[in-house]
Parts: structure tokens; sequence; C-alpha cells
């Protein structure tokens, strides 16, 4: 558990529009007896892409205690909702310069062997950059499993 940003439904407020759900891609809210729910601390990323959809102001951003942000875990219900929405949020994460996150989020994609897509035209250079670190995180790791496998058959 961490202090970290996360969103606070006020359940009063809440009218049971709905909009909030498909805005939120990280899967992080559901309707659960006519009311918007964060269903868990771990999948909302704390950057508020679900609170302009709200009609009536019932989203707010809080600091409290809870548990951290999971960005792979998040990830796995992004990919059930089709490209448009994995493009949505790897671009919402390359807005909030959230490059961590955006790495994670492409190296599960590549894991899954699933298409990334193209984003805006102005992110092509952090895109570069981040596929560069990619790479370079991929060679590290394959130099330290050969050296384990040469200092264990020596
Ligand atoms: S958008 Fe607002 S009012 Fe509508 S379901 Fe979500 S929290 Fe409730």
């Amino acid at each position: 558990m961490t202090k970290r940003k996360i969103i606070n439904i006020n359940e009063d407020l809440c009218n049971g529009c709905g909009n909030c759900v498909p805005n939120c891609p990280e899967g992080a809210i559901q309707m659960i007896d006519g009311k918007a729910r964060l269903i868990s601390d771990i999948f909302c990323d704390g950057l508020g892409a679900c609170i302009g959809e709200c009609p009536v102001g019932a989203i707010t951003m809080v600091e409290r205690e809870a548990e951290e942000y999971n960005e792979k875990k998040a990830m796995e219900n992004i990919i059930k909702q089709g490209e448009n929405t994995i493009k949505a949020h790897l671009q919402h994460l390359l807005d909030h310069n959230e490059l961590e996150y955006y790495k994670e989020a492409i190296e599960f994609l590549k894991e899954k062997n699933i298409k990334i897509p193209e984003l805006k035209k102005e992110n092509f250079f952090v895109v570069v950059r981040v596929q560069k670190q990619l790479i370079f995180q991929m060679k590290i790791k394959i130099f330290l499993k050969k050296k384990r496998v040469k200092d264990y058959l020596n």
C-alpha cells in the first residue's frame, strides 16, 4: 500500500448513467446495483480519464492509501476491448507522460503478440525512445542469461 492519487465515486451523486465505464479502458469501474463502483485499486492509474465524463461531478480525485496501479493487470482488461481501446490507453499514458507504464504496456503487447497501434505523429520520438530502451533491456536480459549459463557450465 502506498499513498497515491486515485478516483473516488460519490455514491449519493451517481445517477447510474454508466458514462464513466467505457471511459475507463483499464476496467477500474463497473456498474453494480445501479451505481458506478471502483472495483479494484490496482486498475485505477489515477490519471482521471473518467472524471470529465461524469455529468453530475460524482467522480473526484483523492489522495489515499491504495494498492499500487498494475499496468499489466489493467492491460488484461484493455486487450479484451479491442485495438481502439488499446490505442486510447497508450495515448492516454503518453499524454500524461507515464513512460514507465507505457513501457510495461508495450512489453505486455509484445509478450502476447498483439499488434501495437500507431499513435499520434507528435509522439513518434517518445515511442522510438521507449522502443530503443526495451531493445536495450532485452539485450541485457539475454546477456545475463548467457552469462549465468556460462558460469553454471564452468
Ligand atoms: S458517469 Fe458519474 S453519474 Fe454516470 S455512472 Fe459514472 S459516476 Fe455515476
